[in-house]
């Protein structure tokens, strides 16, 4: 079992769309085991998004993601961190497949629903970026054998 890290950006609370995202991340069979609503600051969003600090949109993009709250969700499935990016698509919303979340949701570059890790390193930094021991939880799962069975 694999875990990763998913943020549901400002722009998706205020649209109102977090259930609906939410919605398809567990209809696809992925746990949610951990989630909470966080305020975002400086501090969190430049080590977030360190590799992008050169860039000219990174003052948009950190006072976008600073402009109202965001969920985050850690989400536990095989090959989870693959799983969900092929979910959530492209990073532009407009060259996005429809069928994906930011596909489907987005027509911006930057205002895309939704982060989620992009390598299984990346959801180990990113799970502790985001949640503190406790805020992750291990409970039985009783569908696990409707899931998957052996490919
Ligand atoms: P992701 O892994 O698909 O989210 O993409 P990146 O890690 O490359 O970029 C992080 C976030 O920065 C994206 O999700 C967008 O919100 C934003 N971003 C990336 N590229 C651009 C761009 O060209 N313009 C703007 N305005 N924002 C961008
Ligand atoms: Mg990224």
């Amino acid at each position: 079992m694999e875990k990763t890290l998913i943020l549901l950006k400002p722009c998706t609370v205020q649209r109102r769309l977090i259930g609906e995202v939410i919605n398809r991340i567990e209809r696809k069979g992925l746990r949610i085991v951990g989630l909470k609503m966080m305020q975002l600051d400086d501090a969190i969003l430049n080590e977030h998004y360190a590799h992008l600090t050169e860039r000219p949109f990174f003052p948009w993009l950190v006072s976008s993601m600073k402009s109202a709250p965001v969920v985050a969700m850690c989400v536990e499935g095989n090959s989870a961190v693959t799983v969900v990016r092929n979910i959530v698509g492209a990073t532009n919303g407009r060259k996005a497949a429809p069928g994906t979340i930011r596909g489907d949701y987005s027509m911006s570059g930057q205002e895309n629903i939704i982060h989620a890790s992009d390598s299984i390193e990346s959801a180990e930094i990113e799970m502790k970026r985001f949640f503190r021991e406790g805020e992750i939880f291990e409970y039985p799962d009783p569908l696990h054998d409707f899931m998957y069975a052996p490919d």
